[in-house]
């Protein structure tokens, strides 16, 4: 997988081109260079009278930085569940009290929910689907790659199906295609893979076997 530039790493050329670049809105500034964010950033100076970058954020109602740089992803769907995972085990705690009431979802429970989504869709997906369905089954897809609100997994998602494109001629096609993209996730992260046969795949997501009778 290619090492993702931010912004201030791009020269003038690659600045605003590709999708990398596009996707974290990376601008050219001709006195301060490549800076992210829709703006023109706020420049100020220091006691040599250089020209500095101070990085722009975006706040919401709330005060909390929502900045619009890949790199700043503060939205809970970037965050890992191993502080929530400390506060609960810390014990009684506000933060463990507040966590147990409808949150926003954490990086973990959304790639979670997000993949139940997804192979349970493949596993009830036409077996002869029409034109229209596969081309809806692509779009909806690359459209989540698009939208996952967790900045960094959709970037590599959105390579990561450039590279290998959705399969959707048939439902084995698709749920093997989702198995194997959910690998590729699982490698990146130092998980174990999932056998990706259609039969274990039904197992899981679509007849359950006895245990779910
Ligand atoms: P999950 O990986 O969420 O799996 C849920 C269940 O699916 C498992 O219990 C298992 O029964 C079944 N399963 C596992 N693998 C497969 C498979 N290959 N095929 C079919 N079923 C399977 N997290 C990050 O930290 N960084 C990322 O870059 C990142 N990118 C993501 C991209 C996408 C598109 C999605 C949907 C999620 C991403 N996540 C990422 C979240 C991550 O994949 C996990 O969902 C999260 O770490 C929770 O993992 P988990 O061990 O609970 O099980």
């Amino acid at each position: 997988m290619s090492k993702r530039k931010s912004c201030k790493e791009r020269n003038h050329s690659d600045c605003e081109s590709g999708w990398q670049a596009k996707f974290m809105n990376c601008k050219w500034d001709k006195a301060i260079g490549c800076h992210s964010g829709n703006n023109s950033p706020p420049v100020v100076e220091n006691n040599n009278s250089k020209k500095k970058h101070t990085p722009l954020k975006s706040t919401d109602v709330q005060g909390k930085n929502y900045g619009p740089d890949i790199d700043d992803c503060t939205v809970p769907a970037c965050k890992s569940t191993s502080n929530a995972f400390k506060t609960l085990v810390g014990g009684g705690s506000k933060t463990s009290l507040k966590r147990a009431l409808p949150c926003p979802l954490l990086k973990d429970e959304l790639g979670r929910n997000t993949w139940s989504l997804l192979h349970t869709m493949a596993a009830n997906f036409p077996n002869n689907p029409s034109n229209d369905d596969q081309s809806k089954a692509t779009a909806f897809i690359n459209s989540m790659a698009r939208f996952y609100p967790c900045k960094h997994c959709a970037a590599d998602f959105q390579e990561d199906i450039v590279k290998n494109p959705p399969k959707v001629k048939s439902r084995i096609d698709f749920s093997i295609w989702m198995c194997e993209a959910h690998n590729r996730v699982n490698t990146k992260l130092g998980k174990t893979t999932f056998n990706c046969d259609i039969n274990n795949l039904d197992l899981r997501w679509r007849d359950g076997g006895k245990k779910c009778e």
